[in-house]
């Protein structure tokens, strides 16, 4: 049996690798410019580049890629081989530092929001050092950012490296501030939570929709759909079992610390939860998660579903992103400490979360906008679109007290003051079990819960670090200039929580109270993207990506041109494969069911005039009001997509998709939905969400 230590990482170029195969001064001037920050000379970049390339050989590869993450939402990889040729006309194999650190690509193909002029096509890939480089179908690939000629970000790894950054200076100084000198650096880290359906093969090249769009667009509910709940952590199918295994030895082999996977909510639909990372290390890896998926599927006859929401009426598919900040001394900021010191720190990062969460509430809600994404949020089955913080009630009852200068617990006497008091441990327990909060505190990290299964998580952390690095910075500021630490600090905190309390609340999530009380709190609901997306580009937004040198100002304006424009055409592909499926499949099958039923009864009447023929009577009389009602909304569907060529404001053309596309699809998927449930089986020309839903 092999063991999984033996092969776990074997296809990462790790540290072990490095080690064994590098001089120990490449090694360590290696390891000290990765440390910096810096890039590496170009010998040292030579040096790495042959040892790469020979162990890369050695396991069979015969090319390598720079990998990368623009902003279509995969990854991207241009193979080049290793083969050069030699004077006697066979070939070597070869790769250079230069190869290695930096690669030149056509950019014209990736979205650039109108940053590249067309002129200047060409964008490079630079080497990210911190993240290793691993093989995969025998394609060496280098973890990359992708950048324009100009410098400016192409991709999503480049601003989540430099929110890192900045959150890393702040993070800093506030430590410094408690007199903690050993830690040099300071990282988020990131474990998401995956979830996705398997759906059979054989039925999904049958679905157009899936096909073309990634979720059914039609299909009537099942009569049985997740109501016994006995899916969640029931018993896991054995094709289902086998896909797991095969799966999880595949990302074990890319060093992916894959940890528990179960089912989930829905009837096949399951999860994976990976061990947290450095954030965009566990950013790679969860992109590398979602094409191994995909992958381990397909080897499986099974098809991994990553759309946020593939079937209508059915819980949908979201990504949990647990964050938390560590020093490189091991220390987790986000977990409440043993003596009042530490739990003074704790409470100061505490309230810089809460202050980042309250003041930029529309970045975060923004980082998860997408099409899929909306039908999910506040659809009692992730949470609503208003971002708020569930704390518990232990800690939110602490943060009172110090707030109004009261006594904590029942024996104590003493008013709760920060830095003299010791807190109680959170044990995850008592904190969030209830899921429908978007930001919920877990004991010792924030779990952001409204992420899309799709989304990479570089967006929703380069908002959130860019953003706690700005509280960050404002407290260090202040604290700097005092003359008594302890006094200004207990201030600081105290005055925080007035401010931003209001983004706490730890009830229902769900219930619709909420939203009216978040309404007289002044928080905001930006329902759907083409309402949230704008926001990105107000002037606080700006000021605080720019200050921070997260995003420049033009990088934000083509960035959300893309986003829009992503939005548009999607929605544009979802209607015409809607009108595609309606006309070319549904609309003919129910036209020959109905001369079926209308030669029914003319036989049956032809037998005798006294033959009951209500069913065939009622029932073609449904369908005929059904399908001209389809009909009627397939035209007008179709008219709406051609006005969407004419709009050229991306912006009005969003909300375009919104209120009339989407609304009139809509239309049309209830009229079909209620035909599938009184058409005979055998007519219907695609297979139904109970055959899609039971039969993995
Ligand atoms: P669950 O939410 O399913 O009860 P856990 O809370 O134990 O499970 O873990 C959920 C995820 O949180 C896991 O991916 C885990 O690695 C991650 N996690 C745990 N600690 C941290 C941390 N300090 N920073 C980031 N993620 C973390
Ligand atoms: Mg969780």
């Amino acid at each position: 049996m092999k063991l999984v230590s033996d092969y776990f990482g074997c296809m990462v170029f790790d540290d072990k690798v490095m080690q064994e195969r590098l001089s120990e001064e490449t090694y360590n001037t290696l390891k000290r410019t990765i440390k910096d920050g810096r890039s590496l000379n170009l010998s040292v970049a030579n040096a790495v580049a042959s040892a790469m390339k020979d162990w890369a050989i050695s396991l069979g590869a015969t090319h390598y890629t720079h990998w990368f993450q623009p902003m279509t939402g995969i990854t991207a990889e241009k193979h080049d081989s290793f083969i050069s040729p030699d004077e006697g006309g066979r070939v070597i194999m070869e790769f250079s530092g230069k190869e290695l650190i930096r690669g030149e690509t056509d950019a014209s193909s990736f979205p650039s929001g109108g940053l590249r002029a067309t002129f200047e096509a060409r964008g490079y890939t630079a080497w990210d050092a911190t993240s290793y480089a691993f093989i995969k179908d025998n394609v060496l690939c280098i973890p990359t950012a992708f950048c324009s000629y100009g410098g400016e970000a192409l991709d999503k790894k480049t601003p989540l490296l430099r929110s890192m950054e900045a959150i890393n200076r702040q993070t800093l100084r506030i430590l410094k501030l408690f007199g903690n000198e050993d830690a040099t650096s300071v990282k988020t880290t990131v474990g998401p939570e995956q979830e996705y359906f398997l759906v059979d093969k054989e039925l999904f090249i049958q679905r157009k929709d899936l096909m073309y769009t990634g979720r059914t667009l039609l299909g009537a509910k099942p009569p049985k759909g997740q109501d016994l709940e006995g899916h969640y952590y029931g018993v896991i199918k054995p094709r289902v079992q086998a896909f797991m295994k095969d799966l999880d030895e595949e990302l074990w082999k890319l060093g992916v610390l894959a940890k528990t996977e179960h089912n989930e909510a829905a009837p096949s639909q399951h999860e994976l939860a990976p061990i947290y990372a450095t954030t965009n290390i566990a950013a790679d890896h969860n992109q590398l998660t979602m094409e191994i998926m995909q992958k381990v599927a397909k080897k499986h006859d099974m098809v991994c579903l990553l759309h946020e929401k593939p079937f209508a009426g059915v819980n949908g598919s979201g990504k949990h992103n647990n964050w938390s900040i560590s020093t490189n001394t091991g220390v987790n900021l986000l977990e409440p400490g043993d003596t009042p010191a530490e739990n003074a720190q704790f409470l100061l990062f505490l309230c810089a979360v809460l202050k980042a969460v309250d003041e930029y509430q529309d970045l975060l809600r923004i980082s998860v906008a997408t099409a899929g994404n909306d039908h999910r949020l506040g659809a009692n089955e992730a949470p609503p679109a208003v971002v708020s913080i569930f704390l518990g009630d232990e800690l939110t009852e602490i943060l009172e007290c110090i707030e109004k200068d009261q006594p904590y617990g029942a024996k104590e006497k003493e008013l709760m003051r920060v830095g003299v008091h010791t807190m109680p441990k959170f044990p995850k327990d008592t904190t969030d079990r209830n899921r429908t909060s978007p930001f919920a505190f877990t004991g010792n990290k924030f779990e952001f819960r409204m992420l899309g299964s799709s989304a990479s998580v570089s967006g929703p952390n380069t908002m959130l670090n860019t953003a706690v690095a700005e509280s960050l910075k404002q407290f260090a500021d202040e604290l700097e200039k005092a003359d008594s630490f302890e006094t200004a600090l207990h201030d600081l905190i105290k005055r925080t929580i007035t401010k931003h309390k209001r983004i706490i609340f730890n009830g229902n999530g769900y219930d619709d109270k909420w939203l009216e009380e978040a309404k007289k709190r002044g928080l905001l609901n930006l329902k759907t993207t083409p309402d949230a997306l704008p926001q990105f580009v107000a002037d606080k937004n700006v000021r605080l990506f720019t200050e921070h040198k997260v995003y420049t100002e033009k990088e934000m304006h083509s960035r959300l041109e893309i986003l829009l424009d992503n939005y548009c055409k999607l929605i544009h592909i979802e209607g015409r494969t809607l009108v595609d499926i309606a006309k070319k499949d549904v609309l003919p099958a129910i036209s020959a069911y109905s001369q079926t039923l209308a030669n029914t009864i003319l036989s049956k009447k032809s037998v005798s005039n006294a033959l009951d023929c209500s069913y065939e009577t009622e029932t073609l009389t449904q369908i005929s009001n059904l399908c001209a009602a389809a009909y009627s909304g397939v035209k007008d569907l179709e008219a709406a997509l051609d006005k969407f060529t004419k709009n050229k404001d991306v912006k009005k053309l969003s909300v375009f998709c919104k209120d009339k596309i989407l609304v009139k699809m809509q239309e049309i998927r209830e009229a079909i939905d209620a035909l599938e449930m009184i058409v005979d089986a055998e007519y219907w020309p695609m297979p139904t969400y109970g055959d899609l839903l039971f039969n993995v």
